[in-house]
């Protein structure tokens, strides 16, 4: 393994599930769900597959029914206007659009800001595009309840060798869902200092309570500076077909494109052609999407706190993060290899996902996105364990 990647071994993710596997704990670490997405869009897939859609190579960009449908869908939610021919790219999944992004604008030594916790592909892709990544910590507002973005820390960040932003709302791990204010402010510091912004917006279907997602593209100059990331694995529960997109102007697109094509060159066909229905489906299944995860998140996050965790309850995605402190444990590590021993669940330590890894520690993060009676379980064995 070369230098450039040594630091980061195996992901978390990996590591997690096999000890999930391994010991027959409930895997409430990876994010993914254990129910599929809509039946029609499944078999959506099933029809392109026999009718012989997708079954070779489709065109480098995406099939164009799958970019006029995430244009549709920016244009429908968002009212931004978006070229399916020239500003809309599809990808192998959100990954491969943060991947091929990184890969496409950086130059060796350019710097890049990120939050902190960051999700992990972010370092390591960062790193094989030899940027240098920039931290600025989410930091844990107790009263609020949540881990607040400093904006002064932001601005702080920001030197004559940053080239670019990398934004993600609603934020995983944490769950924080950025304000308006604090994204016209972010959109501010990008058109002062001309950055790019590639903003990864994986969860812009999942916010709760009165949190609203607001793309960083409808800020004023942002629209020509930012690369958007969608993911049809979070947004309709298909992670396994990794179907991604990615919306910007016409230059970004190609800059991104110029990546793809030597990474993957396409993208798995029959399921554009899925993804596509899926994107023209009614505004009721958002809601209902939604309205599922809310219920799941506040199921969860209510036995995690019985059971004595003090608890981040999101604005957004499907992760809750808790600090263990509160039951006398003070390393996220050492408590998630333990936990599925001690208690029948697997979490992960939020550690992980920073560079200052003791902000970190007393951090652990749990997925909701599992079936009520797989909730209900992990919250009463939790429970038991931490009497
Ligand atoms: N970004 C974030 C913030 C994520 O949590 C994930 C995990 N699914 C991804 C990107 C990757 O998405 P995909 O599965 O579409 O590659
Ligand atoms: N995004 C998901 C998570 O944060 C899964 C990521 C992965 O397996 N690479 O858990």
């Amino acid at each position: 393994l070369n230098r450039r990647l040594a630091e980061f071994g195996t992901t978390i993710f990996a590591e997690m599930s096999a000890l999930a596997l391994s010991t027959g704990a409930i895997n409430l670490g990876q994010g993914f769900p254990d129910t599929d997405g809509p039946e029609e869009v499944r078999e959506a897939a099933v029809r392109a597959l026999r009718d012989g859609r997708g079954n070779q190579y489709p065109p480098g960009p995406g099939i164009p029914e799958l970019r006029t449908a995430v244009a549709a869908h920016q244009q429908r939610r968002y009212s931004l206007s978006f070229d399916p021919d020239t500003e809309v790219l599809v990808t192998a999944g959100a990954t491969e659009a943060i991947a091929a992004a990184l890969l496409a604008l950086l130059e060796p030594g350019d710097e890049v800001i990120a939050f902190e916790p960051y999700y992990d592909s972010y370092a390591a892709c960062i790193a094989m595009a030899g940027g240098r990544r920039v931290p600025v910590t989410l930091r844990a507002d107790e009263g609020a309840g949540r881990f607040r973005l400093d904006l002064d820390e932001l601005r702080d960040a920001v030197t004559d060798r940053t080239r670019l932003l990398l934004i993600n709302t609603p934020h995983n791990p944490t769950g924080t869902v950025l304000t308006r204010a604090e994204l016209a402010a972010i959109a501010e510091l990008a058109v002062e200092r001309d950055l790019l912004v590639v903003t990864d917006e994986v969860y812009e279907h999942l916010v709760f309570d009165d949190a609203e997602h607001v793309p960083l593209a409808t800020f004023p100059g942002m629209r020509e500076r930012t690369v958007t990331i969608g993911s049809a694995g979070k947004t309709y529960s298909f992670t396994g077909w990794k179907v991604g997109w990615v919306t910007a102007s016409p230059e970004l697109v190609t800059a991104v494109r110029s990546a793809k094509q030597y990474l993957t060159y396409v993208s798995a066909g029959p399921f554009q052609y899925a993804v596509a229905e899926a994107l023209a489906l009614p505004e009721s299944y958002f809601t209902a999407f939604r309205d599922d995860m809310l219920a799941k998140r506040d199921l969860l996050s209510a036995g995690l706190e019985e059971a004595g965790f003090r608890v981040f309850r999101p604005s957004g995605t499907y992760f809750v993060t808790t600090d263990i402190r509160p039951l006398g444990e003070t390393d996220g590590f050492t408590f998630c290899r333990a936990l599925p021993e001690r208690a029948g669940v697997v979490a992960i330590p939020n550690a992980v996902f920073y560079d200052h890894r003791e902000e970190g520690a007393p951090f652990v993060r749990f997925a909701f996105c599992k079936r009520t009676e797989v909730l209900q379980e992990a919250a009463k064995r939790l429970g038991a364990a931490f009497q």
